[in-house]
């Protein structure tokens, strides 16, 4: 018989564990405060432009289909994507550029001829990282960390026994360092700590798996924008008979007896449950939605991941030198972490470009490009962002002049800007935090909290604060554990 559950959150985690439960039979009723869905992946307009508020690299689309698969719906029907031919380009201050092709074979050669790398050095340095991945990623991805049968499965014994090949106890930066020789490829390696808000001179060497996931697997382009992935497991869920209340806060979590009873609304309205799943940041969940639960210990030293700066650019011409991912790099990296971890800002920064107009023309009017730029910053810790802003903005435009050759800032027509308070307020992120918790610390991607409550039965956590961590893949993830638990669950 099926359960009455509240998803609070309409996140990309909230809306695919939904999904999937009513397609089981729950009664299922998805709680956002916004009166959009998705969280970080949503949008903004802006006149003739739209952009996508937060991710816009894709990776891993069939884990988006197993969500339709296992409603038993076809993916198709719904939503589409493309490989994108080209992965990113790279600029750099010294002048060099890089196109990085999906094509591993062209990209080597470039490695090669432009950096000096040996040829095979990418293709080994991709067989390692795919090796670590099948090692830790289905195994650890994919499953709970609390229940013993992850522990003792085979699969997983067999991978601790090659923990060596992990290279947990290194940096990420001297796993690179091993295999490439050239600063900027290193750099460009290095780039993969950002994925999960990580600093690659502290994160685990552990995390060159990341590139296998964009490299050997690819990097797509889904028809309509990154919002054509929340927009089409809405309508999924729809069809599987979710029910939406949007423009809805939940402000706490009922528990009786060590068991959730239901939730109390913004307005005051109770409503009654059988399970709740907190899409909400774990760090907000406790401390807003169980003010009489407190939080595990680990939480309270749990480093926050980065946040970002992003401005929302209408530019008033097209340029054909820039593809949909770009990175312009700053000279001294470890400056910008270090930063960073100071809470400030470093004087030359890295700067992503990312321009869906590319690949969906009506982002954009005809002749003009939608940019989304970003920089990575630190969390809010009551900074005055608006001082920030004027000197993050003068230093972005510094850096995209000298790369492109001429005055930015006469090509912008439209400009929205979204800064840590303002993700934090958008999608109720503490600190306004990418990522949930950074992994900075060599076990924080075992310790992250767990997908159900210990001590309070029938409630369970999803989305990018919890296992198996942030980014659309792994939230989806955390989404298919939280409906396997409750699918082996006996009412
Ligand atoms: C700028 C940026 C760039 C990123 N780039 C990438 C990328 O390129 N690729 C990638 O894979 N990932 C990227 N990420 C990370 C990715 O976006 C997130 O990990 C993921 O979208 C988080 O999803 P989630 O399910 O945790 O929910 P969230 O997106 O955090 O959404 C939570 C939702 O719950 C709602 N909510 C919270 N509390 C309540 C409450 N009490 N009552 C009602 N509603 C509530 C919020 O309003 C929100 O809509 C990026 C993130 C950001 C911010």
């Amino acid at each position: 018989m099926g359960s009455k559950i509240a998803v609070i959150g309409s996140g990309i985690s909230g809306i695919a564990v939904a999904a999937r439960l009513a397609a089981r039979g729950h009664e299922v009723v998805v709680f956002e405060k916004n009166s959009f869905p998705g969280g970080k992946l949503s949008e903004i307009r802006a006149g003739e432009f739209r952009f996508d508020a937060g991710p816009s690299l894709f990776t891993m689309p069939q884990w988006v289909d197993d969500v339709f698969v296992s409603c038993s719906e076809s993916p198709r029907d719904f939503f589409n994507y493309k490989p994108l031919p080209v992965l990113c380009k790279y600029f750099w201050n010294n002048g060099k550029k890089l196109e990085f092709s999906a094509d591993l074979d062209t990209a080597a050669k470039r490695l090669e001829e432009d950096f000096g790398e040996d040829r095979g050095a990418l293709s080994k340095y991709l067989k390692k990282s795919r090796k670590k991945y099948d090692l830790v990623g289905e195994i650890f991805l994919k499953k709970p960390l609390n229940q013993w049968s992850t522990w003792w499965d085979q699969k997983t014994i067999k991978s601790l026994f090659q923990i060596f090949e992990f290279e947990l106890f290194s940096t990420l930066n001297a796993a690179n360092k091993r295999f490439f020789n050239s600063g900027e490829i290193v750099q460009l390696f290095n780039r993969y700590a950002t994925y999960n808000g990580s600093n690659p001179y502290r994160i685990s060497g552990m995390f060159s798996m990341i590139p296998h996931i964009e490299m050997n697997r690819g990097a797509y382009a889904p028809e309509g924008g990154m919002i054509a992935i929340t927009n089409s497991l809405v309508e999924l869920g729809k069809r599987c008979g979710v029910e939406y209340q949007f423009g809805t806060l939940v402000s706490e979590i009922l528990v009786k007896d060590s068991r959730v009873t239901g939730i109390r609304l913004k307005d005051g309205g109770e409503m009654y449950f059988d399970r709740i799943i907190s899409n909400m940041d774990i760090k907000l969940t406790y401390e807003k939605l169980l003010p009489d639960c407190p939080p595990p210990a680990k939480l309270k030293y749990e480093e926050r991941s980065s946040s970002g700066f992003i401005f929302y650019w209408g530019i008033k011409r097209e340029f054909p030198e820039l593809d949909v991912h770009n990175i312009f790099f700053s000279e001294n990296y470890p400056a910008e972490f270090n930063a960073i971890e100071k809470g400030e800002i470093a004087d030359d920064l890295t700067v992503y470009v990312n321009i869906t107009s590319k690949y969906n023309p009506t982002d954009a009017p005809r002749g003009m490009e939608n940019w989304f730029v970003m920089v990575n910053v630190p969390g809010d810790r009551g900074h005055d962002w608006v001082k920030m802003r004027a000197k993050i903005r003068k230093r972005v435009i510094r850096k995209l002049n000298k790369n492109l050759g001429l005055d930015i800032e006469s090509q912008i027509v439209s400009e929205e800007v979204m800064d840590p308070t303002g993700l934090a307020r958008r999608t109720l992120s503490a600190d306004g935090a990418l990522y949930g918790s950074s992994s900075n610390n060599m076990w924080a991607a075992f310790l992250r909290q767990f997908n159900r409550h210990s001590g309070i039965k029938n409630l369970y956590f999803c989305g990018g604060s919890v296992h198996p961590g942030g980014g659309i893949p792994l939230c989806l993830s955390s989404a298919e554990i939280v409906d396997k638990m409750i699918g082996e669950e006996t009412f």
